[in-house]
């Protein structure tokens, strides 16, 4: 397959495009190259309109533009598929269709000649519904990684019937009122012809499928309502809101169509010390007026426990940023790491001995000149 195209470059946005600049785009290109306004160049079109609407489908989903921000093609989003059956980042299940697009609904119905109104069959395999979960995590744990284990109420596939609802040792019976269409065809005669209507079929409520005995422990159902423990990896570097999902470990598919996904947003603590800034680590670290003064050796202690000796020159004034390269976080999906910032704030004692009164002021009698005023400090 060819190198894909960058969404963004794609639709010719910016990055940070708003969703009405993305809309915008993706209307004029959609009618540019809509196959039918393209007679002489149809297949080119043809490529070109799938291209933008992907590109549109993903970036107009506020979740997968954010998964495609942060893994790219690459990401196991958008690769090859993930692992099934709850794999750790695993796939979307992509484009499949011009049906569900809200109001974008009405640019396919003048292009298809109302073919956006094709529904899928409701009778055929569906996937199940997506779970969403919040999860919180300390910072240390974004900064180093951490295994977590989740629990999540969902309905899950009855074992005893194997989710067809029916007795065990029984099975579903295809509705003979609707030939398992779930539809019944109606015709009315009007003063312009014969007209069809469609209507769902009663006798099985649209399933298509008649139980005579129902499974006893999911009622009939299919599906039995299940607390279930599951692991979650998440990855050192992950930041405030970025979601991990889990393929297939949402709701159970319907008619045999695959499960749906759990998507979980990721919620980190404030700490007490430190915060985060793209991929750097801040904090404040307190030195004493006399190692601002003369130069001295302190220990920063790091996010994950350990400590690192550095050299605060003499003369250091509070305010001053020193970086510890490297020490950040991990880029998700590359291999650089963020720096470690810190802001030195000089400690003033508030309570001195005898003796240390008696040796400042010695000191001071050497130093009795008022510093320049800087006008920015005062006026700034
Ligand atoms: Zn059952
Ligand atoms: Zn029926």
């Amino acid at each position: 397959m060819a190198q894909k195209r960058d969404y963004y470059e794609v639709l010719g946005v910016q990055k940070n495009a708003t969703d009405e600049e993305l809309k915008k785009a993706y209307r004029r290109l959609a009618k540019k190259y809509h196959p039918d306004a393209n007679p002489d160049n149809k297949e080119e079109a043809e490529k070109k309109f799938k291209e933008v609407n992907e590109a549109y489908e993903i970036l107009s989903d506020k979740q997968k533009r954010q998964m495609y921000d942060q893994f790219g093609f690459d990401g196991p989003n958008f690769g090859s598929g993930g692992q099934p059956g709850g794999g750790f980042y695993s796939s979307y299940s992509g484009f499949d269709g011009f049906g569900d697009f809200g109001d974008l609904g009405d640019i396919f119905s003048s292009f298809f000649g109302g073919s956006s109104n094709r529904r899928r069959n409701s009778n055929g395999p569906r996937k199940g519904a997506d779970l969403k979960l919040n999860i919180e995590i300390t910072f240390e744990e974004s900064y180093l990684g951490v295994e977590k284990e989740i629990t999540i109420t969902r309905n899950e596939k009855c074992k005893s019937c194997g989710g067809t609802g029916a007795k065990p040792g029984t099975s579903p019976e295809t509705c003979t009122t609707c030939r398992g269409t779930g539809k019944i065809n109606q015709s009315i005669s009007t003063p312009f012809g014969q007209m069809t209507t469609q209507r769902t079929c009663t006798t099985c409520g649209g399933t298509g499928k008649i139980i005579r005995e129902h499974c006893v422990d999911c009622k009939g159902k299919g599906t039995i309502r299940k607390s279930a423990r599951i692991k979650v990896k998440i990855p050192e570097g992950i930041d405030e809101g970025q979601t991990i999902v889990l393929k297939g470990e949402g709701e159970p598919g319907i008619n045999s169509g695959p499960n749906g996904d759990l998507y979980i947003v990721i919620h980190i603590k404030k700490h007490s010390i430190y915060t985060r800034k793209a991929e750097h680590v801040l904090c404040e670290i307190p030195i004493t007026f006399t190692g601002a003064t003369l130069g001295t050796e302190i220990e920063v202690p790091m996010v994950d426990g350990s400590k690192e000796k550095y050299r605060i020159p003499e003369g250091t004034a509070t305010g001053t940023r020193f970086s510890i390269k490297n020490k950040g976080f991990k880029a998700l999906n590359a291999n650089w790491r963020g720096d470690f910032v810190f802001t030195v704030v000089v400690q003033v004692p508030k309570k001195l001995t005898t003796e240390q009164r008696r040796l400042l002021v010695e000191l001071a009698k050497t130093m009795n000149e008022q510093p320049p005023i800087k006008k920015r400090g005062i006026f700034g």
